[in-house]
């Protein structure tokens, strides 16, 4: 049987999703649930992006700082599966190295990929592995086919509906739709090369008192051994291990040969890093550099414009939309490219914010959605929604959205967004 017979089945999806990260996942998933027919291809040969690739390691953001958890739906859920299969411990919180406190879960990043695969299984997504969207043709408004470089060759396909969850945008960039500019004074969010370190005695890591722990990170720093004033760990579940976040790279993500040399620059500085903790941070004194994580941490490269482009004001006043699809509450959180430290703004103990559908919406086309950290937002606002509790409430929305779309045949600017709603709400989100 050819490649093109075996997948012809699939060939006119309702819905075909674009990237396997978070959003996309979640996507996926939620089409698939919707009953609609679903076919996802991802690069790599897992799950997760940069929750696995790059190995964050935590979700953060869950709720406000009073503790009012605003992100649930299928999250949660992730959440429940991981902690059932031994891959996490739950809702937890830590101290930021600004010295706030967040709340977050911690989870092993194979567990992660184990339980997005089992996910995908049941809701009888399609999925195609090692698959990249490399181009798009379409005609006015709609996105026809799809051309996905895959092990066996190229592949075409022609959906109802598309949802780019690629994170860097590729299928719009391929569409030729129009981007968000940085404004003048902002930076694309430098990148980070996770590592894992082990063993390490976490009652005395932890025990490690924040102005001590902010003594030695500007210690770091001042030997050119951090790039980041901050000792941030993630524990990896039932382990004496954890994945370091220190380092940075400034890089733009969708440029090749940067990209390239970014990858190698974040090795260099992650080994250099190590050697700073294991000869100086208590508790890591035994401690080896046991992994790299498979590729850089990209936070920022393309947003959307949207036929809504949400400000960092939304965010402050909590702006109420008719058609909110998902509810955050994380700090804006930039990381700059000079200096060594954080840009945070936190919002009030009990406040808000929310997120609309329009932001999905691509300004000019009419099948396709946009879910994950490359929706319509400016960079400030970006820095807020780009964690993945969010990422995934906005894939859920996505999904379920898509499928109404394919249904009726409908444009997605069209789609019944208290129909949405109601289904999101059903399905266990909070829209407030
Ligand atoms: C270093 C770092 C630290 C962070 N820290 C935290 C944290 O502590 N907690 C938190 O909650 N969030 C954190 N974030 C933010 C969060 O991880 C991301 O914003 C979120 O995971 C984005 O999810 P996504 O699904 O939108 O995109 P991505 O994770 O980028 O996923 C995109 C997926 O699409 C695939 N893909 C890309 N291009 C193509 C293509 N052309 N064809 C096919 N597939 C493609 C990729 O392989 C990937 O699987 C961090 C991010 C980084 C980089």
């Amino acid at each position: 049987m050819t490649l093109e017979q075996d997948f012809g089945r699939m060939s006119r999806p309702d819905v075909f999703v674009g990237g396997g990260g978070v959003a996309g996942v979640c996507a996926a998933v939620a089409a698939a649930r919707e009953g609609a027919s679903v076919l996802i291809a991802e690069r790599h040969g897992f799950f997760g992006g940069s929750a696995t690739a790059a190995a964050v390691g935590q979700f953060v953001g869950w709720g406000t700082a009073s503790g009012r958890r605003v992100t649930r739906g299928m999250a949660h859920e992730i959440v429940e599966r991981l902690v059932a299969a031994g891959g996490a411990s739950g809702y937890g919180w830590f101290v930021m190295s600004t010295g706030h406190r967040m709340d977050r879960v911690e989870y092993d990043t194979e567990i992660l990929k184990a339980v997005f695969d089992e996910m995908i299984r049941e809701a009888g997504v399609r999925v195609l592995f090692h698959a990249s969207v490399a181009g798009v043709r379409r005609r006015d408004r709609t996105v026809e086919t799809i051309t996905l470089l895959t092990k066996g060759g190229m592949l075409e396909i022609c959906p109802r509906t598309v949802i780019d969850a690629s994170g860097d945008l590729d299928l719009m960039a391929r569409a030729g739709v129009e981007f968000l500019d940085l404004l003048p004074g902002d930076a694309l969010q430098p990148a980070t090369m996770m590592f894992r370190l082990g063993p390490i005695d976490f009652r005395r890591f932890d025990a490690i008192d924040p102005a001590e722990k902010q003594r030695l990170a500007r210690l770091g720093v001042e030997r050119g051994d951090l790039p980041r004033e901050a000792l941030h760990c993630s524990r990896i579940t039932g382990t004496d291990e954890g994945w370091f976040n220190v380092t940075r790279v400034t890089v733009d993500g969708t440029d090749p040969f940067g990209l390239s040399d970014a990858e190698m620059e974040g090795r260099r500085q992650a080994l250099r890093a190590a050697d700073f903790i294991i000869g100086h941070v208590p508790g890591c004194e035994t401690a080896r550099l046991t992994a790299l994580a498979p590729q850089l941490g990209i936070r920022e490269t393309r947003r959307i414009r949207g036929e809504y482009v949400l400000t960092v004001e939304d965010l402050r006043r909590g702006s109420d939309f008719p058609d909110t699809v998902c509810c955050g509450a994380y700090c804006v959180d930039i990381h700059p490219t000079d200096g060594a430290g954080l840009r945070i703004e936190r919002f009030g103990d009990d406040h808000f914010y929310r997120i609309p559908y329009r932001c999905l919406v691509p300004a000019n086309l009419d099948n396709a959605l946009v879910a994950g950290r490359g929706l319509s937002a400016t960079h400030e606002a970006h820095g807020a929604i780009r964690t993945m509790p969010q990422a995934m409430a906005i894939g859920q929305a996505a999904g379920c959205a898509a499928a109404l779309a394919a249904a009726r045949n409908a444009p997605m600017k069209a789609v019944d967004v208290a129909r949405l709603r109601t289904g999101l709400t059903a399905a266990g989100a909070f829209l407030d």
